[in-house]
């Protein structure tokens, strides 16, 4: 796993090493993110790619009425 994204008050669960590259708050909920890339894959420009994916999937579960996970894994 190379990037994964923790919601905020979650984040104790991440692996120390990962560095944090960003937020993203929700629009549905308010709810924030906060995306860790692992120190061999830390690259700012993915990032944001991920953060647009990010929100969404996050848009996606809101009009399925699901609950947002914890973590989300981010494609490379
Ligand atoms: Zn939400």
């Amino acid at each position: 796993m190379k990037a994964v994204a923790i919601k905020k008050g979650q984040t104790r669960e991440r692996r120390p090493a990962f560095k944090e590259m960003g937020a993203l708050r929700c629009d549905g909920c308010g709810e924030e993110f906060i995306v860790f890339h692992a120190p061999a894959s830390v690259d700012r420009a993915v990032a944001e790619r991920q953060a647009r994916w990010l929100e969404k999937v996050l848009a996606e579960e809101h009009e399925r009425e699901r609950k947002h996970p914890d973590r989300i894994q981010l494609p490379d």
